[in-house]
Formats: structure tokens, C-alpha cells, sequence
């Protein structure tokens, strides 16, 4: 009973936290003193053996698999289907395993949040066809770097703004969005998408890690019957790396700041909502600006907070975890 308050408390913000596995080239790296005290619970020790303690949702270990992790996650496409805006987003410095829990890697086990996300969501749409539910996909891909939005599906580049509509809510102007009846179809759109943002950048990981990349799943169902009308969403973020300004070149400064900014308004803002505040400040960056329907109103959130396990990593560590305790 007690357990069921708590969720009432936590509203529909999920916020799990994942440490990923040292690789390959780590293994003769010291690694942080985590202890994972219960499912919920995470603890780590400085090298003065001070003990820090957070409680999220869920804590994932190193050893998790991706099919664990998206056990979680599974409920929220239905939640789509149903009608809901649904953001899901990786969290953490560049290096905890965001991308990887995200998009994973290219096996059947390894794979990520997105593609598993879309497998579900075509197969339960078929189930659904069965009892009279006609379902449209739609998907565009935006990247947000230093508050400027770049339409992942477009080769040329075109200026785009955030537009607010009582009706329509947000919107962004010229973004492709195009309807896919596949998952198929889906991967191929991801691929070009990915190419794009490869061409654009002048050094590929670097970059690649200093935006906000927006996969968005618009997902609208009709009963043949009732002619019931479901408009939902899943806005799938793979977030721009945390880390301070510190660990970040000069020339990088700028870049850095905007985007410690875009995350603390995520934050802000993600937590005025938990706090049902009446003013939400979503127009303090290009990135809550863009998620305002889908983070206010009827919506559901789920933040991964990704972590390193590598004691040199210790104090970014620290930050992400004191984030995201914040927001929870
Ligand atoms: P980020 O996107 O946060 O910069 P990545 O997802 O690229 O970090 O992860 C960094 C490295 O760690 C990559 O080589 C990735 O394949 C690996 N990695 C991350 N998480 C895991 C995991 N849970 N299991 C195995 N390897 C992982
Ligand atoms: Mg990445």
C-alpha cells in the first residue's frame, strides 16, 4: 500500500539509472566503488571511503541486458498507442553508454530502446488492426546543437523555428516528417538520418556527442467502430554529453554552456511538472521548447541516467547522479 503512495507521488516521471560494463580498452583502468544495495538503491564510495547514497525507480548494474532495460520501457509504447506523449531520455557524460542504450549495438541481444520500441510498436499495432484499430506511423529525426535544429531527413540545410498552436501544439517548421508502414522502413530512414549527421560534422564523435538528437514516432489510431481518435507520441532523446565545463576545451566553451543550459531547463522543467507547478518554464531552451506538449499535459517520462564505471569518472558521476535525483 505504502509502495502504491509513492508511485502516486512520482506521478508519470520514471527515472532509472544504469552503470555500464568497462570495455575492452578500460580493464586495466581502476573503477568506481558502486555497491548496488537493492534493486532501487545505489552507493558509492570516494577514495576517502565517503558514502554517497541515491534512490531511483530502478538501478541497473553493469550486467543488465538491454532486454532487461526495456522491460521498463515496454509499457510507455503502449501508452502511445493509447494516446500519450511519451519522452524517453539517456542522460549522462559522453562515454556512460547513452547512445548504446538508446540505439545498442547491431545484434538481436544488443540492440537499444529505439529499434525495441519499434518492434513492439508494429506488432502491437497488428494485434490491434484485428479488433478494429487502424494505425499511422510517422517519424522525423531533428538534432539540437547549440540551440540551432537540423532535420536529420533533409540533405540541404533549411532554417527551422518552434512554433506554439493551441490546437496543433508544437511544431517545427520545414521538419520532414514521413509516414513508414514498417519497421523496415524505419531503419532505413534511421540510417539516412545517422549519414546526415555524420556529413555535418566536422569531427564525427565529437560532435556527435555535443547535440541533442530527437527521434519522434507520431502515432495515430482510429476505431473503425466507435471512430474513437488516438494521437500519441515517443520522443526517443539521445541527450548531449553532461559534462562540466571544466572537462571541455575553450573553443568549446560556448557550445558547452548551451548545452549545460538546454539540460538544466530539462530539468527545471521536468521537475516543476513532478511538482504540478502552475508556470512551466519550458521556453528556457530550444529543447523543452520543442517537448512542451509532450512533456506537459497528458504525458508520460522516463529518464535513463547513464553511468561510467571508471573512477576517473567519479565526479561527472557524482553531477549526473545529483541531477537526477533532483529531477526524481
Ligand atoms: P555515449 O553515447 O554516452 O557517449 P556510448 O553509448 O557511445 O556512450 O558508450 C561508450 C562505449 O561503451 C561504447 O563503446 C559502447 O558500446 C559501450 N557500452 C555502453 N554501454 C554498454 C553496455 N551496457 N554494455 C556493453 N557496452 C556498453
Ligand atoms: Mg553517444
Amino acid at each position: 500500500e505504502l509502495h502504491e503512495k509513492v508511485q502516486n507521488l512520482k506521478g508519470n516521471i520514471r527515472v532509472l539509472c544504469r552503470v555500464r560494463p568497462p570495455v575492452a580498452h578500460e580493464y586495466d583502468r581502476s573503477l568506481c566503488n558502486i555497491n548496488y544495495v537493492d534493486e532501487a538503491t545505489i552507493e558509492l564510495r570516494n577514495r576517502e571511503n565517503h558514502k554517497s547514497e541515491f534512490i531511483f525507480d530502478q538501478v541497473f548494474p553493469p550486467e543488465a541486458s538491454q532486454m532487461e532495460l526495456f522491460e521498463d520501457m515496454a509499457g510507455l509504447v503502449q501508452s502511445a498507442l493509447d494516446g500519450y506523449n511519451v519522452c524517453v531520455f539517456a542522460y549522462g557524460q559522453t562515454g556512460s553508454g547513452k547512445t548504446y542504450t538508446m540505439q545498442g549495438g547491431q545484434t538481436d541481444s544488443t540492440v537499444g530502446i529505439i529499434p525495441r520500441s519499434m518492434d513492439l510498436l508494429f506488432a502491437s499495432i497488428k494485434k490491434l488492426k484485428k479488433v478494429g484499430w487502424e494505425y499511422t506511423v510517422e517519424v522525423s529525426f531533428l538534432e539540437i546543437y547549440n540551440e540551432t535544429i537540423r532535420d536529420l531527413l533533409e540533405n540541404h540545410p533549411k532554417h527551422h523555428e518552434i512554433r506554439y498552436n493551441e490546437g496543433k501544439g508544437v511544431t517545427v517548421t520545414n521538419l520532414k516528417i514521413q509516414p513508414i508502414a514498417s519497421v523496415q522502413e524505419f531503419h532505413e530512414l534511421m540510417e539516412t538520418a545517422w549519414k546526415y549527421r555524420a556529413v555535418a560534422s566536422t569531427n564525427f564523435n565529437e560532435q556527435f556527442s555535443r547535440s541533442h538528437a530527437v527521434t519522434k514516432i507520431y502515432i495515430n489510431g482510429v476505431n473503425n467502430e466507435s471512430k474513437l481518435v488516438y494521437r500519441g507520441s515517443l520522443n526517443l532523446i539521445d541527450l548531449a554529453g553532461s559534462e562540466s565545463a571544466k572537462t571541455s576545451s575553450n573553443e568549446r566553451l560556448q557550445e558547452t554552456k548551451n548545452i549545460n543550459r538546454s539540460l538544466s531547463a530539462l530539468g527545471t522543467v521536468i521537475l516543476a511538472l513532478s511538482n504540478k507547478d502552475n508556470h512551466i518554464p519550458f521556453r528556457n531552451s530550444k529543447l523543452t521548447y520543442l517537448l512542451q506538449s509532450s512533456l506537459g499535459g497528458n504525458s508520460k517520462t522516463m529518464m535513463v541516467v547513464n553511468i561510467s564505471p571508471l573512477d576517473e569518472n567519479y565526479g561527472e558521476t557524482m553531477n549526473s547522479l545529483r541531477f537526477a535525483f533532483k529531477v526524481k
